[in-house]
């Protein structure tokens, strides 16, 4: 028996992740997997119960688990916090370096029947299959912050640090992961302005001598972030540092349709966490508005990384595209001619069809 631990969150993660609970009740048994879940508190919701974002009972329930289904987490009504109290950092940065998670693994794969549903042009857009491959525990995000008075006002410090161990550890997986794709490698980075992405160069090319059958290209994130809306299908494997993986990632978002469609794989520590791409969305919270397919193929991804199950994740993902091809749609992926249908709905389609 496999334990998930189940982390709904804030804001639609309370309406989303039930959904794909449902759909891994259904699908594991099918392949031999049992599952126990088990509830826990992170968040604003957390703050709201226990007075603190990440409760220690949640971490520990985390480190205890197989494997974690998170929604999401924050929203206006802890916005007021300081910084260091905010779910978002608070909860998710500490949850993320507690349980060791140095790499974020994000599928953007458009299904055929969506390819409307971009802003982008359809012809553009069509056949899109890349993974980013994003830092997730160090840079900017983890680096020294501070703040001090000086002679002009005020003077903001946030300090983007990395080391070789970190670089190595982040660029390994993404070659291996590039040996099982097409082969590629993008290795984005900002090394014409910043040391960090100088030693993060270096450190790709020292590397790639390891992976002889792999294409290593080095691309600066500017450019990357035009190469991606001109040309997408040019990429395989991207990786990249903590903040230019956040940012490039919800901007791919929109190549598979909508960021409700973007799931995502947290990895690297001894429990792997699972959780869609996107945030809490509090402006459809409540409503039965969300999109829940992110989540539920995060859970796809969940039985193929922690369970070794490809073909059940397969067949989620198969179930998934039927829905999408049979006219379903939820408010963000709506188009003239489709249905459409709230996040409960949704979710009841897939498992029809599982
Ligand atoms: P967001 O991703 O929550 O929402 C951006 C836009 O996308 C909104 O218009 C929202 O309605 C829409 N959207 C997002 N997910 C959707 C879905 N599944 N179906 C349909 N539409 C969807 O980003 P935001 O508005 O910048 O942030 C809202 C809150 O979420 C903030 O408190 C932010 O800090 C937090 N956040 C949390 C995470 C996380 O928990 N991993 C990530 C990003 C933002």
């Amino acid at each position: 028996m496999a334990k998930v631990l189940v982390l709904p969150g804030d804001g639609i993660g309370q309406e989303i992740v039930p959904e794909a609970v449902k759909v891994l009740k259904k699908v594991a048994p099918k392949y031999g997997l049992e599952l126990e879940f088990e509830e826990g508190l992170i968040g604003g919701t957390a703050i709201d119960e226990t007075g603190k974002p990440l409760p220690e009972e949640t971490l520990e329930a985390c480190r205890e688990s197989d494997a974690i289904l998170l929604g999401a987490v924050g929203g206006p009504k802890w916005d007021h916090l300081p910084a260091k109290e905010r779910p978002e950092v608070a909860a998710l940065l500490a949850l993320r370096k507690g349980l060791g998670l140095y790499a974020n693994i994000r599928p953007c794969l458009l299904y055929p029947a969506l390819a409307d549903a971009s802003t982008l042009k359809k012809e553009v857009v069509a056949g899109t299959d890349l993974v980013v491959v994003r830092e997730l525990t160090g840079g900017l995000y983890f680096g020294e912050k501070r703040r001090e008075q000086v002679e002009e006002g005020e003077k903001a410090v946030d300090m983007l640090v990395y080391t070789t161990p970190e670089i190595e550890r982040i660029l390994r997986l993404a070659f291996e992961l590039a040996a099982k794709r097409s082969g590629k490698v993008t290795s984005v980075d900002k090394a014409n302005v910043l040391e960090s992405s100088r030693l993060w160069r270096e450190t790709a090319t020292r590397l790639a001598a390891d992976y002889p059958d792999i294409t290593l290209e080095h691309m600066y994130v500017d450019n990357c972030a035009m190469q991606l809306v001109r040309d997408p299908k040019q990429f395989d494997v991207i990786v990249t540092e903590n903040m230019f993986g956040d940012i490039l990632t919800d901007q791919a978002s929109m190549l598979s349709g909508s960021i409700g469609m973007l799931p995502s794989a947290s990895i690297g520590g001894a429990v792997a966490l699972y959780e869609p791409a996107h945030g809490s969305a509090p402006d459809i919270a409540g409503k039965n508005l969300a999109n829940p397919l992110a989540t539920i193929l995060s859970a796809a991804m969940m039985l193929e990384i922690t369970f070794d199950l490809e073909e059940a994740a397969q067949s989620i993902r198969k179930a998934v595209e039927e829905v999408l091809e049979a006219g379903y749609r939820t408010g963000d992926i709506m188009m003239p001619g489709a249905k459409q249908v709230g996040t409960d709905e949704m979710g009841a389609l897939v498992r029809e069809r599982l």
